[in-house]
């Protein structure tokens, strides 16, 4: 990962107000009125052979659209990967994945729909942007809870404890 990729990102975040205790629909809310274009969360059944996030921009608005069924860190971590996506200004391939593209454009009018991004291929320079904006969020959320009692919810505890591993600060949340 290159230094100037880790620059760029820690500049697109830093003036980011993160709503404590975090909450994904207040922070779209926030953050589409900073961009001045709405910015709303829709859970859907995604098929599995998609990503578990994507993000769309519509004429007028942007929608981050979450596998149903997600809970807790797991969903704030996808949610923040497509919000990185978003301020980085990724939204400009109009099929960056094509199947996902497919499966939004039958339940949104294609002609509102200007381009999309879809979670796929983690190799390329945008996911790693995304990816790395996501985390250096997600490490400020772990830094406001890991204060108060985080209770973690059956089958989340491996994916909390791995982020946690990974941003190498040694703490797990939830521990005494
Ligand atoms: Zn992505």
């Amino acid at each position: 990962m290159s230094r100037s990729l880790r620059r760029q990102c820690a500049k697109l975040v830093k003036d980011l107000d993160l709503p404590s205790p975090f909450d994904l629909e207040q922070f779209c809310r926030n953050l589409g009125e900073l961009r001045g274009r709405p910015l709303t969360l829709m859970e859907i059944d995604l098929p599995s052979a998609l990503p578990c996030g994507m993000v769309a921009a519509l004429d007028d608005r942007d929608i981050i659209f979450i596998t149903a069924g997600l809970t807790g860190p797991h969903r704030d971590v996808v949610g923040l990967h497509e919000i990185g996506h978003l301020i980085a200004g990724h939204l400009t391939d109009p099929l960056a994945h094509p199947d996902a593209g497919r499966f939004v454009y039958t339940h949104l009018d294609p002609r509102l729909v200007r381009s999309i991004n879809g979670r796929s291929n983690y190799s390329t320079p945008e996911e790693q942007q995304a990816e790395l904006i996501a985390t250096m969020l997600f490490a400020r959320i772990n830094r406001f809870t890991a204060e108060s009692q985080w209770s973690i919810a059956g089958g989340e505890g491996g994916v909390v404890d791995r982020i946690s591993r990974s941003l190498g600060d040694g703490t797990t949340p939830g521990a005494p």
